[in-house]
């Protein structure tokens, strides 16, 4: 067979050392929440550097069955952790679905959430979507997923507000992670200059785990969680409940926040009964790197593995520090109480912080 004429394929070009590294082990298939619903190959970790490293070479053309592939991933980063040759694997898929987005395989939906940050600034594409200013000491990045949860945002505010801690809020715009993950760089590219207007300091408070990452990696801005603030002033309280924690993977993998959430519940009198897989190696929600938005069904089966882990441990509650991951779960642990009768109660860490804090008054 003749050989293929190598493609120009700019993003992924500096990977090709990167994909040659990958030895084939497939430990990266241990715990990746695709694979273990779909079990093809091509579904995980290796089966997506294979696929990558063929359109570098132009062994594979871009195609819609390699584009879903790509795009059936959560970016939960548990195949990067165990990965013995260390293969970046997500900046590979990353560039990969940002050829198979050159090439005109992008999704509408993905395309639309585009538009809307380019339009508007944020994910929604709503104008109405901004952040309130207000004056401060350390600047706060609220997020697309907070600022379209404006009561979230609001309990967070009215919480620091109550430890004596005033931070200033600026009309902030999407960080862009949707851009880089979703493959759209170019438009990454460009918005990066627009972000850093909008956004041009150098530490500031989080809120989302997702976006906590990528202010730090794609922004170079020292970025603190506001859990990990909440955590150097919060007093004791005794809610004398009994949860178990989700680990959203950005918090527990990507920035290894793992203990300052679990000492905020101790705190305030919350015991904390963990699942099978727990911390390091906690198991994904479904709702990451845009599956949500590709393939709902993909998405909601994972999150009902995680909903069934959390209720072997016997609570009635599940307590979890994300967004995205409190209304994936909330929407599997009703569709499994509705299917199979058994309950438990999503709920997110800021409520119990609210909670404690005016039991901690009261007493
Ligand atoms: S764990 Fe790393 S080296 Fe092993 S197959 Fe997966 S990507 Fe390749
Ligand atoms: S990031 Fe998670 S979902 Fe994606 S390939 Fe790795 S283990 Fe699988």
């Amino acid at each position: 067979m003749a050989a293929k004429t190598k493609k120009t394929r700019k993003h992924l070009e500096q990977y090709e050392r990167e994909m040659n590294m990958c030895i084939r082990c497939a430990y990266c298939f241990e715990k990746c929440p695709v694979i273990k619903e779909v079990q093809w190959d091509t579904d995980g970790a290796r089966g997506k550097v294979i696929m990558s490293y063929g359109l570098l070479t132009g062994e594979l053309e871009p195609s819609q069955y390699i584009a879903d592939k790509l795009f059936r991933c959560t970016f939960c980063r548990d195949c990067l952790d165990r990965c013995p040759s260390k293969v970046n694997i997500l900046h590979i898929i990353a560039s990969a679905r940002a050829e198979i987005v050159e090439a005109g395989f992008a999704s509408d939906t993905h395309k639309y959430i585009i538009e809307n940050i380019k339009k508007t600034g944020n994910i929604y594409g709503d104008t109405e979507v901004i952040s309130q200013e207000q004056e401060g000491k350390i600047p706060l990045f609220i997020g697309c997923q907070y600022l379209g949860r404006p009561n979230k945002t609001k309990k967070y505010l009215k919480i620091l507000e109550k430890l004596d801690i005033k931070p200033a809020v600026v009309k902030e715009i999407c960080c862009g992670f949707p851009m880089e993950v979703l493959g759209f760089k170019d438009d990454y590219e460009k918005h990066k200059d627009n972000f850093k207007k909008h956004f041009p300091f150098k530490e500031a408070i989080t809120l989302c785990p997702t976006c906590t990452v990528f202010l730090k990696e794609g922004h170079e801005i020292k970025a603190k969680h506001v859990l990990q603030i909440i955590l150097e002033k919060l007093p004791k309280a005794n809610l004398n409940m009994k949860v178990t924690y989700h680990d959203p993977c950005d918090f527990s993998r990507g920035l290894k926040i793992i203990e300052e959430p679990r000492k905020i519940l101790e705190k305030l009198g919350v015991e904390i009964v963990e699942m099978k897989n727990n911390k390091e190696n906690s198991r994904c929600c479904g709702g990451g790197g845009g599956i949500l938005m590709t393939d709902q069904e993909l998405s909601n089966d994972i999150a009902k593995k995680r909903i069934h882990e959390a209720l072997e441990t016997g609570v009635d509650t599940l307590v979890t520090s994300c967004p995205t991951c409190e209304t994936t779960l909330k929407k599997a642990a009703q569709e499994i109480a509705e299917s199979e009768g058994k309950t438990i109660s999503v709920r997110s860490i800021e409520d119990i912080i609210w909670k404690g804090l005016q039991d901690a008054e009261r007493s």
